[in-house]
């Protein structure tokens, strides 16, 4: 067990106590009582926050749809109008650092095309504004830096809408790369995927890779942050390589990446995103045995099973249940000064990863080292 727990367990903690300790030191919860609602504004009203994120804030205990941030004034009236939003709570991107002075709204929810997710956070972060935002949550590492930076120095909070670390199946695999019921991991299968892309002017961004296109954005993420949680270590080299079939539909972004994430204790973990194909498993092989999920990043009905007969059955209702349960926990932290689940810092580790697959494709699959915190 002693060797199980060598140098990327220790870091993970490390990087996770760092965390705690830098959002306890960093800043003081600005009185929220505990008594009453954090108010949620949602930013970029497409279609993860019209179909997921605004029906889970109905069934949060903790939070309340309070503001709305959109470059398109059609979409704030009408949803005005359907959750009741004041007046005053209304914003467009220009004015959107006059959040300042709303005291109803706590916490900006970021759920844009990835290129700007940066750049709204800073403004949230000198608004003086907490921040949920989506994944991947910058364009690459050095903007997560910035990112967590900003959020540091103006004593606010930063989360990363990683929903399925608050998926009760997942948290026991996360608590299995410490317990290691089947002895050692030997080598993980993460794939995440979905055929082609919805139709609709909001989405084109998908295929542009200025506004951070592709599958790697979208979905390889899914297979780093599970690869990173159910081993509890933070890896240390990747290969990479661009597989698109459909040159012709995806011109400017991969459509699919198949990438080999190397660990310490000769880990590995072997991966594929797409935008070509419907894919959804995590597979953890273990020296005694192994352990699986499908679909591991659902938005519903996520289960799994052991070698040993164990059964993960789903945990969770329908969606969006998954996002309301993440935002009640990051609403909480909020109120209570303690660290979120998924704070920067775990979507700073994974654009780390993205940055390295990336200069690996580029170069056909060449070894590339992760960089370091
Ligand atoms: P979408 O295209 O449906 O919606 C994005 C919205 O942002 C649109 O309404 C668009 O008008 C607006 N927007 C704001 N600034 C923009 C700009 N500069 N350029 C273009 N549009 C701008 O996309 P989506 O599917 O809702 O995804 C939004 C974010 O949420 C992405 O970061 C995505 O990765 C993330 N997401 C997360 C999950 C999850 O399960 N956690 C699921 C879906 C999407």
């Amino acid at each position: 067990m002693g060797k199980e727990r060598s140098n990327g367990w220790t870091r993970r903690q490390a990087l996770q106590s760092m965390a705690v300790a830098g959002a306890a030191a960093a800043w003081t919860p600005r009185g929220l009582a505990q008594d009453r609602k954090i108010g949620v504004a949602l930013v970029g009203l497409g279609h993860y926050s019209g179909q997921l994120l605004a029906p889970a804030l109905q069934l949060t205990k903790h939070c309340r749809l309070a503001g709305l941030v959109s470059g398109t004034p059609s979409k704030l009236g009408e949803w005005q109008g359907k959750y009741a939003i004041p007046d005053g709570n209304l914003y467009s991107y220009d004015d959107f650092h006059r959040i300042a002075d709303n005291p109803d709204i706590d916490v900006v929810y970021i759920a844009t095309p990835n290129h700007v997710h940066r750049s709204l956070t800073e403004v949230a972060a000198r608004a003086g504004k907490h921040v949920w935002c989506e994944k991947p949550m910058a364009m690459d590492a050095a903007e997560g830096e910035a990112m967590i930076r900003a959020c540091r120095d103006n004593k606010v909070q930063l989360a990363v809408g990683y929903r399925m670390q608050h998926e009760p199946n997942t948290r026991r695999f996360m608590a299995m790369a410490q317990e290691r019921p089947f002895g050692r991991i030997i080598k993980l299968r993460a794939d995440a995927g979905w055929f082609g892309w919805r139709d609709g002017a909001d989405d084109a961004w998908r295929l542009d890779p200025a506004r951070g296109g592709g599958a790697m954005y979208d979905m390889g993420v899914y297979c780093i942050n599970a690869a990173r949680y159910c081993t509890g270590m933070e890896p240390v080299a990747v290969q990479a390589w661009d597989e698109t079939a459909r040159r012709d539909v995806f011109p400017g972004v991969d459509e699919t990446m198949r990438f080999r994430l190397e660990f310490p204790e000769d880990i590995v973990a072997e991966c594929v995103t797409s935008f070509g194909r419907n894919l959804n498993t995590l597979q953890v092989d273990c020296e005694r045995g192994w352990y699986t999920m499908t679909p591991f990043q659902g938005y519903e009905g996520n289960q799994g099973r052991a070698s040993d007969g164990t059964v993960f059955a789903p945990q969770l209702g329908k969606a969006p249940r998954m996002q309301a349960e993440q935002m009640d926990h990051d609403a909480l932290a909020i109120m209570q000064g303690t660290a979120p689940r998924a704070p920067g810092e775990e979507g700073l580790a994974d654009l780390r990863v993205v940055d390295a697959a990336f200069a690996s494709a580029k170069a056909d699959g060449k070894r590339v080292e992760i960089a370091r915190g």
